[in-house]
This record gives structure tokens, C-alpha cells and sequence, in this order.
């Protein structure tokens, strides 16, 4: 709940960072084309303070310097990404995308939760509406902006035992397009089609946006309300994911998924120039389900999750989990008759496709399981695990924790 004046300091600052990430960029894309080296981190943070002393940017200085250290830090981790191959090739910021700043710097921020106010270098004493309980000591802080609201993230650490894991249980997880994802236990969760839902206001509002004079006031009226629509569809994106994912973890042990390599089933269905792809309406369709359904989201919700609970997260390579029967184990494309149902072609076996993907899932994760615990223990076992509490055994013997009893 920031006063007018320290709400205007902070889009100054927020300017200031993405001022420093963008010029930072524009000298390595420059200094890259003339055959030049990277700028590492450190020569680029002497840099910076030439430019805080610049009679060029003298507004730079008005801004906290540790922000602006950190913006560079921001992108040499894009670097490093990009040449890890991680990622694309960083891109310029823009304004009103991922407004922000942050104090990396704990000794410079006061947190008084009691009057739910928060004072940060160069801003004062900011009061601010409290989601949660801050817990242990404060790390850093980010300040953002979102769909026209400030918000302030406070990163704590603190001391936790090693949880024991609530559920005695494993699942297996096949994450779909007509479900979100179907349990091997037979349960499923239906989708939510956040964007789709919202889409036609969408739609509405930004050609509404179009209809008007770029940067006139009614533009940017309406540039708010579209962006407070994508605001909201992400919250109530994330507040789905977190609930479902909160929910498998409580309840199981161990969850194994899919290991889908989601970028490149999102990846551009058009293909290229050279190689155009094929089926380029449908895989579009399938790739903005994807999007929409935030699966890589979901995938890495589970893993901290799944660790907080004491259980774990395995992936799976994912060949023929929906081809193979989970009663006799015959592979065949025959046994999938149709998109929905499953019946194998040897022994008449019947379900439906998506639950019998999740429990050929589940048998992979353990088999995985007991694969490791016997090249730890280098003896071999006498016969493959067949149920969730073996597999958690074998897990547990493997790594070392405790095995909780049934
Ligand atoms: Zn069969």
C-alpha cells in the first residue's frame, strides 16, 4: 500500500533496472558483433558505476545501487542459460513486463511484521497488506508490479527437520489434454481452462485496446484492463496448480510422471521455412492446451513439494506408457482403440487409456527404483517390487532415509 509518492520512486527505480539490464545487453550484442569477448560480471558492475556517474543518466543515482548490481546478475544468468543452452538468447526488457527490482541485501531492510510494514532502502517505510507470517531470518526482497498492484516478496531462510513422509503410498501421473492429468489409482482431475474461460473477454478488451489512440488516456485505460485480465488468469492459473499439487503430495510418497520434454512438445508446430511441420492447426491447438494447462508449472510444483513432504518425485521415460497392457504387458498400437479407451489385444484387458498410462507409469517409476537400490547395494534382488510400499522401501534403503511402516 505504497503512498503516490513512493509509488512513483518505485516505477523510477524499477525504469532504473531495466534501464541497466538493457543497456548491459545492447554492449554484449554490440561487443559480440564486432568479434569481441563476453563482459563477465564484475568488469560489467565497474561499468555500471561509471554509468551512475554519467552526466547522461544522472537519474541513475537516485536510484538504490544494489537493485541495479543485481539487474546485471539477472543477465548472466540469461547468459549462462544461453550458453548452456537453457534458453533462448536474452532478450531486452520491456516496460510494464516483469516490472521489478530487488534488495538482495538483508542488512539494509527492516521488517516489522507486527504493523505490517517493511522499510527498504531509498523508499521508507512501506505498508503493505500481509498475506502470510514471515518466517526466520529475511534473505531479500523483491518488489513488483502486477496488473497495476505492488507486490513485495520477502525470501526467509530458516532451520527445518527432515519431514517424514505423510502418505504410505505411490502414484502414477499422466498429464493430458482431456483430463489434466489422470491418477493410477483411477481418479481424475478435470481441466481447467483458465485461458479459455477468460478468453473472449480477453479477446474484447484488447480489441477495444486496439480501437483507440495509441497512448491517448483511453488507450491506456483499456492497456490496463487487459493487462489486469492476464494478471488474473495467471492467479487463478497458479492457484489451480497449487492446489492439485499440494494435494498428490499430501496424500502419496512418491509420485512418478511422465518425463514429457515439455518445451519441445510446445515448441512452434509450423516448423520452418525448409521443413514446414505437418498437422500445423491441431499441434497448435495441442500446444496452447499445454501452455494453458502450465505443465511444466505443475512438474516443478511436485518436486519441492514432493521434498517438503519427505517423498519424491520420479520421471519417467515415457515410451509406449500408453501402449502397453498393465495386466500381461503386451505392446501393441491395437491396444489403443480409440483415444479414450484401452483394450489390450492378448488378454482383453479394459480401461480407460489415460488410467492405464498413469499405471504403466507408476510400474516404470518403481522399476527405476529397484534398478537403483540394487547398483547401491550391489546385490541383486530376488524378484522386481510389485507394490507402491516395496518400491518406498527400496527408495528408502537406496538413499538412506528412513522407511516409514504401513
Ligand atoms: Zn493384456
Amino acid at each position: 500500500m505504497p503512498t503516490a509518492k513512493q509509488q512513483w520512486a518505485m516505477r523510477c527505480f524499477a525504469g532504473a533496472r531495466r534501464f541497466v539490464f538493457n543497456k548491459a545487453l545492447a554492449l554484449q550484442k554490440e561487443r559480440h558483433a564486432q568479434g569481441g569477448q563476453y563482459i563477465g560480471y564484475v568488469a560489467m558492475a565497474r561499468l555500471l558505476t561509471l554509468w551512475r556517474h554519467s552526466e547522461e543518466t544522472p537519474w541513475l543515482k537516485e536510484a538504490p545501487v544494489h537493485p541495479l548490481q543485481h539487474a546485471l546478475k539477472d543477465l548472466e544468468r540469461a547468459f549462462q542459460n544461453f550458453f548452456a543452452k537453457r534458453a533462448g538468447y536474452p532478450r531486452f526488457c520491456k516496460r510494464g513486463e516483469r516490472d521489478s527490482f530487488r534488495y538482495p541485501d538483508p542488512k539494509q531492510i527492516k521488517l516489522d511484521q507486527g504493523n505490517a510494514r517493511i522499510s527498504l532502502p531509498k523508499l521508507g517505510w512501506l505498508r503493505y497488506r500481509k498475506s502470510r507470517t514471515v518466517l526466520g531470518r529475511v534473505k531479500q526482497v523483491t518488489v513488483c508490479a502486477s496488473g497495476g498492484k505492488w507486490f513485495v516478496a520477502i525470501q526467509s531462510e530458516w532451520d527445518v527437520n527432515k519431514p517424514l513422509p505423510q502418505g504410505t503410498t505411490a502414484v502414477g501421473i499422466d498429464l493430458g489434454i482431456v483430463h489434466f492429468a489422470a491418477l493410477s489409482d483411477g481418479t481424475f482431475i478435470a481441466p481447467l481452462n483458465s485461458f479459455g474461460r477468460h478468453e473472449d473477454r480477453l479477446r474484447r478488451a484488447q480489441r477495444a485496446m486496439s480501437r483507440k489512440v495509441k497512448y491517448s488516456a483511453n488507450w491506456k485505460k483499456a492497456k490496463a484492463r487487459v493487462q489486469r485480465l492476464h494478471a488474473r488468469i495467471a492467479n487463478v492459473r497458479r492457484d489451480f496448480l497449487h492446489k492439485q499439487s499440494t494435494t498428490i503430495c499430501n496424500n502419496h510418497a512418491l509420485v512418478c510422471i511422465e518425463d514429457l520434454r515439455v518445451r519441445n512438445m510446445s515448441k512452434s508446430a509450423a516448423g520452418s521455412r525448409e521443413r514446414p511441420g505437418r498437422n500445423v492447426r491441431a499441434k497448435a491447438g495441442l500446444n496452447k492446451a499445454i501452455r494453458d494447462q502450465g505443465w511444466y508449472e505443475f512438474r516443478r510444483q511436485l518436486m519441492y513439494k514432493a521434498a517438503w513432504q519427505g517423498g519424491m518425485l520420479l520421471a519417467v521415460p515415457p515410451q509406449n506408457t500408453s501402449r502397453t497392457c498393465p495386466c500381461c504387458g503386451h505392446v501393441s498400437p491395437d491396444n489403443r482403440r480409440s483415444q479414450a479407451r484401452f483394450a489390450c489385444a492378448a488378454c482383453r484387458y479394459e480401461n480407460n487409456a489415460d488410467t492405464v498410462g498413469a499405471m504403466n507409469i507408476l510400474a516404470r517409476g518403481i522399476r527405476v527404483i529397484a534398478c537403483r537400490a540394487e547398483a547401491q547395494s550391489g546385490t541383486a534382488m530376488k524378484q522386481e517390487p510389485t507394490g507402491a510400499l516395496e518400491a518406498l522401501q527400496f527408495a528408502a534403503s537406496a538413499d538412506g532415509i528412513p522407511f516409514l511402516s504401513a
